[in-house]
């Protein structure tokens, strides 16, 4: 996809706040630090539309980007912050269950994994929960430039071991430092939108 226009639309925290133009959306889910934001202003080729996190955790809506008027990425808070309070991660818990539930324009969630090292509890409970409700996932192992070359293989199959990863789903290796995998991921985008 040519990205022409990409703009940050909202920071959503209900329903009520959801863009209600059907654009298709394309949800990431990963842990605080993964890389998400990084992920993002490389998909869309801004160094920092996307705010890469200075605070943890603090994100604790679903961040709306518009890319062209093709699609939203909706970037979620990310989990697995120990010092989010228990009732503030049991309500965005909440949140993001709903919405990856209910909401009729989500097409595809990047569950955004650290490929360095194995998954957490967090990323496989997350993965898990995906595969139960059938919801179409591509797992994305970034950090990529971080590992050398020859190895890189390796982490791939200790992070799909890890997952319990399952061959319908896509996959794909990442660097938001390199641009490793954006073009990949972006033909796995189209392909879940109809492009
Ligand atoms: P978020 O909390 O998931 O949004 O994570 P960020 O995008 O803010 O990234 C967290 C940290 O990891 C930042 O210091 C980024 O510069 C770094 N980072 C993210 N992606 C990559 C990557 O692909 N390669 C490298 N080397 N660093 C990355």
């Amino acid at each position: 996809m040519k990205v022409t226009k990409a703009e940050f639309v909202i920071s959503a925290v209900g329903p009520a706040q959801y863009p209600e133009d059907a654009l298709p959306e394309i949800a990431l889910a990963g842990r605080s630090n993964v890389g998400k934001s990084s992920l993002i202003n490389r998909m869309i080729s801004r160094k920092n539309l996307a705010r890469t996190s200075a605070t943890p955790g603090k994100t604790q809506q679903l961040n709306y980007y518009r890319v062209n008027e093709d699609l939203y990425l909706v970037d979620f808070p990310g989990y697995g912050y120990a010092k989010v309070s228990k009732s503030q991660r049991a309500a965005f818990g909440e949140m993001v269950e709903k919405y990856l539930l209910s909401r009729d324009e989500l097409k595809l969630v990047l569950l955004v994994v650290d490929m360095r090292h194995p998954p957490t509890k967090d990323d496989v409970s997350m993965y898990e929960w995906l595969q139960h409700y059938d919801r179409p996932v591509c797992v994305v192992a970034t950090k990529a430039d971080k590992i050398p070359k020859t190895r890189r293989q390796k982490h791939v199959k200790i992070v799909k071991e890890t997952l319990g990863f399952q061959p319908h789903h896509s996959f794909v290796m990442f660097s938001s430092e390199l641009g490793l995998g954006k073009e990949e991921l972006w033909e796995i985008i189209e392909s879940h939108i109809g492009y």
